[in-house]
């Protein structure tokens, strides 16, 4: 996941457009999630910046986080984003100073190549909630019998305030003693 700048400072200011492609599990650096990142961006410079406009989009398998089955998940990002050219003197690569524009996204490009794949790591990290429905309408699991209300409508009978009942008379037990 890089570009290979020289490519770009070609176009004289014009943009171009680069497709990058990777799997999720490599992005992340995490084997069990399994899906596939698309990145396309339109690629231009401005003196010593890179300007990055485009998307990136994430496929993925997850569970949702109310019915708890496997979903394929599809999301798209907006990137908009200019990083900054290094010119010069690389003895000030490992500096605090550069570490901070690192981690605050400005990431600083040496040599020919900007390396895009820590960034894309994190922009979907930030991205991705922690809530993943698999629809809006999700019915989620029966606090009762555990049926997956979507597949099956439960007769337990389960109430909500049924549980609160026996969980109150449990309280008044313990605080007898
Ligand atoms: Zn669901
Ligand atoms: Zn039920």
């Amino acid at each position: 996941m890089h570009i290979y700048l020289p490519d770009i400072k070609r176009q004289k200011g014009l943009p171009i457009d680069v497709l990058l492609e990777s799997s999720l599990e490599d992005i992340l650096g995490d084997s069990h999630e399994s899906g596939q990142v698309e990145a396309s961006f339109n690629v231009s410079t401005a003196g010593n910046e890179i300007i990055l406009n485009g998307k990136i989009e994430v496929q993925t398998i997850t569970e949702c986080s109310r019915c708890l089955e496997s979903f394929n998940l599809l999301y798209y990002i907006d990137v908009n984003e200019v990083f900054t050219m290094e010119t010069g003197d690389k003895s000030k690569e490992s500096t605090p100073h550069s570490l901070a524009l690192e981690s605050a996204e400005t990431l600083t490009v040496n040599g020919d190549y900007l390396y895009l794949k820590e960034y894309i790591r994190q922009v979907i990290i930030l991205e991705r909630g922690n809530s993943n429905l698999c629809a809006d309408y999700c019915k989620g699991i029966c606090a009762g019998c555990g049926k997956n209300l979507n597949i099956t409508p439960c007769d337990c009978g389960h109430k909500e305030d049924e549980i609160d009942e026996r969980f109150l008379k449990l309280k008044d037990l313990y605080s007898d003693n």
